[in-house]
This record gives structure tokens, C-alpha cells and sequence, in this order.
């Protein structure tokens, strides 16, 4: 149940049937040469759409900002702070806990360190503020990666390879702009760095060249498995 899309009585019907919301967090991020800015945004809702047609499951209209570190130079990465992030999350929670939903799964397309942790953070205090609530928290690389592992050929492939890219090729082929060439980041350890740029100058992390509009429905198929999969843990958790 796609929510920007029901009427106001599809909505309390839907209530009927389930209590479970999946609010889609993406983000504007530079994705190599080859791939729109808004991929992850994509990436989340089409897999969280996916995944609820596979059984009773809300889907929340996506948050297409959030928080990008190692990309903050590149050109087009436009992001929110933490505070930000974690008031949207807990404002929207409140609000759709309200409406009647007590089961919320946050999924990212986006699978950056901080802000999974502002998510988590977000998510914690959610469940000390409302007693009869239970919360997931997963980056689609983290649900969906053991399953992409079996499909994609790529081993540490993560930003903009053949993951991303090919599931663009398969929901939104004409916004993939050929195809950037394999690279892997090399950040100094534990270090910040102020020109993150110089150490990953082409914003691409694993290997563009091996992806396909065939793999890319393989994979979104494989996620959103795995989401409904959580989803239903979630659900039946005795917590
Ligand atoms: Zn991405």
C-alpha cells in the first residue's frame, strides 16, 4: 500500500489488515558519472514498493535527503545535519504512530556510517517514547547484500557499481549515463580528511562495467524479499 497513492478511507482500511510501515530514506549524493544524484532515494522506494507486493505492508512517500560524508565534495551531494535527520525521522514516527501504525522499518538506500547511526539513534529514542512500537533499522546493502552476493560478480562493490547501476538499468534505464570504470576508494585510516575528493576522485566504489538490466531486476527482487522477510520478523517479534 503505496501511501501517497491511497484515499483517505484505502488508508483506514489498510490499518485493517496491517500495523507495519516502511519509511524509505534516501539521499542526493553524487553516484559516479553514470548514475542520477537521487539513486539511493530510488533504490529504497522501489525496493520497499516491491516488497509490499508481497503481502500487507505500508510505504511511506521516501525522504530523499540525508547525510553524506565521504561524498561532500562532489558535485551535486546536497545533505541534511544528524539533528535533522533525527527530528524528521522521529517527527514523521510520531505522526504515523498516531495515525495507527506501531511497527516501522527504516530503510536506507543510503549506507553511510553516520547517517545509519542517526537512524539507529532516531529509532532508540522512538522506543523509549512509545511503549507499544518495534523498530527496524537496515541499509539495503546490509538486508539485501548476502542475497546481491550470490548475483552480483563484484566483491566489495557498494557506491555506484554494479550494484546501484544495475538496478537503475532495470527501473530507470534512461538515466544511466554509460558507464563509469571500476574504482575503489583509498582514504587515509582514521583520519578525516578535508578534500575527500583527492582520495576518490571518480565517486565510484566497485565495478559499473559488470552491471545489467537483468541482474538489476534479480536484485531488486532479492531486497525486496528481504525486506518483506524483516517485515514479517518484525512483526511476529515477541518484544
Ligand atoms: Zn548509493
Amino acid at each position: 500500500m503505496i501511501i501517497e497513492e491511497l484515499t483517505m478511507d484505502e488508508f483506514a482500511g489498510g490499518l485493517e489488515k496491517t500495523r507495519s510501515i516502511v519509511i524509505p530514506f534516501g539521499s542526493l549524493e553524487e553516484h559516479g558519472p553514470h548514475l542520477p544524484l537521487a539513486t539511493d532515494t530510488m533504490t529504497a522506494e522501489k525496493a520497499a514498493r516491491a516488497a509490499s507486493r508481497l503481502g500487507d505492508l505500508f510505504v511511506a512517500p521516501a525522504v530523499p535527503y540525508g547525510m553524506c560524508r565521504s561524498t561532500a565534495n562532489h558535485p551535486g551531494t546536497v545533505s541534511i545535519r544528524g539533528n535533522t535527520l533525527r527530528g524528521l525521522v522521529k517527527d514523521l514516527a510520531h505522526d504515523f504512530y498516531r495515525q495507527g501504525l506501531r511497527n516501522f522499518i527504516l530503510l536506507s538506500g543510503h549506507a553511510g556510517g553516520t547517517h545509519m547511526a542517526a537512524l539507529v539513534e532516531a529509532g532508540e529514542e522512538l522506543l523509549s517514547e512509545l511503549e507499544d512500537i518495534k523498530v527496524a533499522v537496515a541499509s539495503l546493502l546490509d538486508l539485501a547484500g548476502p542475497a546481491w552476493a550470490e548475483i552480483a560478480e563484484t566483491e566489495r562493490d557498494s557506491h555506484a557499481g554494479e550494484v546501484e547501476t544495475s538496478l537503475v538499468l532495470h527501473f530507470a534505464p534512461h538515466l544511466v549515463k554509460g558507464r563509469a570504470a571500476e574504482e575503489y576508494p583509498t582514504f587515509p585510516k582514521h583520519i578525516l580528511v578535508r578534500d575527500k575528493r583527492r582520495y576518490w576522485p571518480g565517486g565510484v566504489w566497485g565495478d559499473p562495467g559488470a552491471a545489467s538490466p537483468e541482474k538489476g531486476g534479480a536484485l531488486l527482487e532479492a531486497a525486496a524479499r528481504a525486506l518483506w522477510s524483516l517485515a514479517s520478523r518484525l512483526e511476529s517479534l515477541d518484544d
